[in-house]
């Protein structure tokens, strides 16, 4: 059964942080220990005030506690473990909509757990384009997760009523009998089936949760993806996860983000990598090209004359924003020299003359010779390297 902490303190049930604190330093000061030896009633009241005045003054503990559950009974199971009814999500079709639940897990406490639970988080995940990656956004997601239930507003009773003591188990949550075995006795210790170990009924359960407390609903909600996002970040939108049985703080949600492979940028780390196809000739003379950036901007690289196969042009501060810090990565354009086949007459003509005037016909370095390396020998040791 719950613990009265607003009694314990002796202070109302809107008390500010202020009004707790202060109540608990004076219950502080007349039980504390030293002043009372050997008084174990003192002591007690005591260690009571502390615990009451933690209670009070944390807000998700708090929350369990008007919504008339005890957050220092949720046994040592996960949240909400087994509470049932929100385990299958995310069934054909619903494109967003994959939320899993972490968690879960029967709590194997004894004595009797508390009705109102805190809320399991919540996963989704969501893909993006690497423009979107590249400017951020506020993305629209839909989450289908427990929510408050608005007709018994999370008490679970139609009429709104408390709960009372159950009394199959007398509150204990759970039944112990006496079996008979060939060892004698033995007690055995299951938890309560009229109360489920909440050690309290709900007399006249609502009807739109059956005394849940809370109903699954699909909302729409958006996400702030900042600029930079990598793939696979989690963005955790706090209190956005599945409420907690009996009408307990909802845990969070996180939205994981995935990117979109792009045609023409490869992402590494903060910078993007892209290949051109760079005709033999262009390559010779130099020439510059233009490319559309992520942001929508255009941007020229220049090819220097005489730029060779795989070679690689930096360009400095055209890569990804910096998710953590200012300032963006880098870009890289790798040149794939591209050679003509098919050459018409005419065009093998002209070439057959530039090569008879440049006499460089292909040749194997050796060592110290001294002479500028063939294009087959620089293939070769590429190889080799
Ligand atoms: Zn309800
Ligand atoms: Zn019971």
């Amino acid at each position: 059964m719950a613990r009265d902490y607003y009694g314990i303190l002796g202070v109302d049930k809107n008390a500010t942080d202020q009004e707790i604190k202060k109540a608990y330093r004076k219950m502080a000061r007349k039980y504390h220990p030293d002043l009372n030896p050997d008084d174990e009633t003192a002591a007690e009241k005591f260690r009571d005030a502390a615990l009451a005045q933690e209670v009070l003054l944390d807000p998700q503990k708090r929350q369990i506690v008007d919504m008339g559950g005890d957050p220092m009974e949720q046994g040592g199971g996960g949240a909400g473990a087994g509470a049932g009814g929100f385990g299958g999500f995310g069934g054909g079709g619903l494109g967003d909509i994959f939320a899993e639940f972490f968690g879960g897990g029967a709590g194997g406490s004894r004595g009797p757990k508390s009705r109102v639970q805190p809320g399991n988080d919540a996963l989704l995940r969501t893909r993006i384009t690497l423009e979107e990656a590249y400017t951020g956004l506020k993305k629209k997601v839909t989450v289908d997760t427990a929510v408050l239930c608005d007709t018994c507003s999370g008490t679970g009773s139609e009429s709104k009523s408390k709960p009372v003591t159950c009394d199959n188990c007398n509150g204990m949550g759970e039944i112990q009998e006496m079996q008979r075995s060939f060892l004698g006795n033995v007690m055995t210790t299951r938890p309560c089936p009229k109360c489920q170990g909440f050690g309290e009924v709900i007399t006249d359960p609502c009807n739109h949760c059956a005394g849940d407390g809370r109903v699954k609903k699909r909302r729409d909600i958006t996400v702030n993806i900042p600029a930079g996002i990598n793939d696979g970040m989690r963005i955790r939108m706090a209190s956005q996860g599945e409420v907690g049985h009996g009408g307990g703080p909802a845990g969070d949600l996180y939205v994981e983000v995935h990117t979109e492979e792009h045609p023409v940028f490869q992402r590494n780390a903060d910078d993007l990598n892209l290949t051109v196809r760079v005709p033999m000739i262009d390559a010779a003379l130099g020439t510059n090209f233009t490319i559309d950036q992520l942001n929508g901007e255009e941007l020229t690289i220049d090819i220097e004359p005489g730029t060779q196969p795989g070679e690689s042009i930096k360009v400095d501060g055209a890569g990804m924003p910096r998710l953590r810090t200012d300032g963006f990565g880098n870009l890289f354009a790798h040149v794939d020299v591209v050679v003509p086949k098919d050459l018409d007459r005419k065009t093998r003509e002209s070439l057959e003359k530039i090569r008879n005037s440049r006499d460089e016909g292909a040749r194997v370095r050796t060592t110290g010779d001294g002479q500028e390396e063939s294009f087959f020998s620089r293939i070769r040791d590429k190889f080799r390297r």
